[in-house]
């Protein structure tokens, strides 16, 4: 199966930043506003890092996650999700190596937001899936010139992993990498690209961690009577 790329190629998806509206009553909503897929990737773990709320509870969590994403389409989630399910020793290695990644990319901006130096380790996973998600990135021609596709494999249960890889290697080599943050709010690793001019935004989100740290600050000048 051949699927066009949305993301190497530079333009996104349309998906991207909510699920269909057709999407399934119980399926788990994500957040996309990390600003960059493999930041997305990383924040779907809430909480800290020290006290991990998972999202990635199942192997068709990571689906439906890809799926919201706009990596993969419908037809593909539910053949992903009905493989998994022929092949549970499989889904669940291959959810494993997704949250091995995932903390590995952590990882590698949080210790560079920290100034800390890249683990190896770390390096290591993402050279491992970059090898392995490049063997299968191919030029196809289309109406408008060449453009990047991902030649899927049926039997891939980490396909979706692929893209998430290469953004990651992609905004490790970019400029554009020092404008990754850490959320300031307590209880909240989530990363985020600062495209503020000035470059000071502090939180994921000004209406859940910002508005709480407001909170607290406010609270704490009444109680000091400052
Ligand atoms: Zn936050």
């Amino acid at each position: 199966m051949v699927t066009v790329d949305r993301f190497g190629s530079g333009t996104e998806g349309s998906q991207r930043g909510g699920a269909p509206e057709h999407a399934a009553s119980a399926e788990k909503r994500f957040d996309f506003s990390g600003g960059e897929l493999c930041l997305d990737f990383c924040n779907t773990l809430n909480g800290s890092r020290a006290r991990p709320k998972e999202l990635l509870l199942a192997y068709p969590d990571l689906v439906s996650w890809a799926r919201q994403a706009g990596i993969v389409g419908d037809f593909e989630a539910r053949a992903l999700v009905e493989t998994a399910h022929q092949h549970p020793t499989e889904s669940t290695k291959a959810l494993f190596h997704a949250k091995a990644l995932r903390e590995a990319i952590f990882r590698l901006f949080s210790n560079s937001i920290d100034g800390a130096a890249p683990e190896p380790a770390d390096l290591a996973i993402l050279n491992v899936t970059l090898g392995r998600a490049l063997s299968h990135r191919r030029l196809s021609i289309t109406h408008q010139g060449f453009a990047w596709e991902w030649r899927r494999d049926d039997e891939a249960l980490d396909t979706m992993l692929w893209p998430v890889v290469q953004s990651a290697a992609d905004l490790l080599v970019s400029p554009k990498a020092s404008r990754v943050r850490r959320c300031g709010g307590t209880d909240c690793d989530w990363l985020f690209m600062d495209m503020s001019r000035n470059q000071s935004r502090r939180w994921c989100d000004m209406s859940g961690c910002g508005n709480r740290a407001k909170a607290r600050r406010y609270y704490a000048r009444k109680k000091t009577g400052r």
